[in-house]
């Protein structure tokens, strides 16, 4: 049936039915510290330590960022900081309305 292998997140090599992973991660939780997860790309993650150096040369910041200097990486690093925020603010006024009367 469609049940493909997929990769536990808290170890690539742990290969997983995907109609298990749930019960896989239950107990792979357990065994493995929490995972930080890079503020420039969630799919990077691992331990604290790891994740402070990999900012350092994170692919992601580089070609984001290439002249930014590392975050400072604190406890909580789920929640991306809003470098792009000026990027995302829309195009038009959003003030401007058109009415259609
Ligand atoms: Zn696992
Ligand atoms: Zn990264």
């Amino acid at each position: 049936m469609d049940d493909p292998f997929i990769s536990c997140p808290y170890n690539s090599t742990h290969r997983v039915p995907r109609s298990r992973i749930q019960a896989h991660l239950v107990k792979c939780q357990e065994k493995c510290p929490a995972l930080y997860i890079c503020p420039f790309n969630a799919t990077h993650r691992g331990t604290e330590n790891e994740i402070k150096e990999h900012v350092k040369d994170c692919p992601t910041r580089l070609a984001m960022f290439p002249d930014q200097r590392p975050p400072q990486v604190t406890g909580d690093l789920t929640t991306p900081k809003p470098y792009m925020q000026a990027d995302y603010l829309p195009e038009t006024d959003p003030n401007h309305e058109v009415w259609d009367d």
